[in-house]
């Protein structure tokens, strides 16, 4: 008996280890940042853009609420009449001046917000840095969206994929009061480029994934939860087989791009000893005529 209490006691050291055989089976959630980042909230907060209509026109009408909601007093706007010939923006006057300051802003949103035709919203860059204070501060130049609709790329940002995506993400909420019932009810202007968006995902099972890009999200995420915020059918039993569903998908998608990987690979060579071939058959042949 005293031998057999020993050894139980001695594997109690075992227990201490019990979370990390856990974390063993959990889906990995270690990213090779900055090469490999995760997937962005549709309403990531970052670095803001103003933008266009679809004809091209701005948004911004110069009102200055934005400037004036902003706690951090980092917005600079001055409104101009609109030319009569050639206006910038459907209203009476434009955003003739418009700067924030990068250092003093602390993304809230609230700009956004404020705004009463959506012309300032955000990207979801939130990966740039600057070597002096002016830079930091930027102007409309520098925010207004290209003649494509998309953010200005500027040298010292560090744009990834999907950062251009989704900027006006809290525009395609589910409701201003936030009911259920208005889900998918589209209530925003088109916009250059990319015409009226999609509806946000919402509360209900009637997601947008596919348009907002929320669902490589919340896969990984879910595995990590606590079970309370796991939606039903992702608990217990299920959501193991809905994990080994995700899982073997991986797997399928990573044999997929080696599979595609070997057959570049086999047929460069192919085609490198075909050349090769052919380069002798060419320098046999000019020897042949030599002599
Ligand atoms: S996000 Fe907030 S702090 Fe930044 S400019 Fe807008 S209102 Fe100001
Ligand atoms: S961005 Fe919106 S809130 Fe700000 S000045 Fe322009 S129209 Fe007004």
């Amino acid at each position: 008996m005293g031998v057999l209490s020993d050894i139980r006691e001695d594997l109690k050291f075992f227990g201490g280890f019990k979370l990390t055989f856990e974390h063993l089976t959990r889906p990995r959630v270690t990213r090779q940042y900055p090469e490999e980042k995760m997937p962005k909230q549709p309403r990531q907060h970052g670095r803001h853009v103003l933008n266009r209509y679809e004809d091209g026109m701005e948004k911004c009408i110069g009102c200055e609420l934005c400037a004036g909601v902003c706690p951090a007093d980092c917005i600079y706007v001055r409104g101009l009449d609109n030319p009569p010939d050639h206006p910038v923006s459907p209203g009476e006057r434009y955003g003739y001046i418009y700067e924030i300051n990068f250092l003093r802003c602390i993304h809230c949103d609230m700009c956004v917000e404020a705004c009463p035709t959506e012309a300032i919203t955000e990207s979801k860059l939130f990966e740039f840095s600057f070597t002096n204070r002016a830079d930091a501060i930027y102007t409309k130049n520098e925010l207004l969206v290209g003649d494509d609709g998309k953010p200005k790329k500027l040298p010292w940002e560090d744009w990834r994929e999907g950062t251009d995506l989704h900027t006006s993400g809290w525009m395609r909420a589910t409701a201003p009061n936030g009911s259920a019932a208005y889900e998918g009810e589209v209530q925003w202007s088109g916009e250059l480029g990319y015409g009226v968006r999609a509806p946000e995902g919402g509360q209900s099972g009637r997601r947008d994934d596919a348009a907002t890009g929320t669902l490589a999200l919340r896969e990984v995420l879910e595995g990590h939860l606590l079970d309370e915020d796991i939606p039903l059918e992702h608990r217990g039993m299920r959501g193991r087989l809905w994990r080994a569903q995700l899982s073997a998908e991986r797997n399928r998608r990573k044999m997929e791009r080696a599979r595609e990987r070997f057959d570049d690979l086999r047929a460069a060579r192919t085609e490198a000893k075909a050349k090769a071939r052919t380069e002798a058959k060419a320098k046999g042949g000019r020897g042949g005529r030599g002599a």
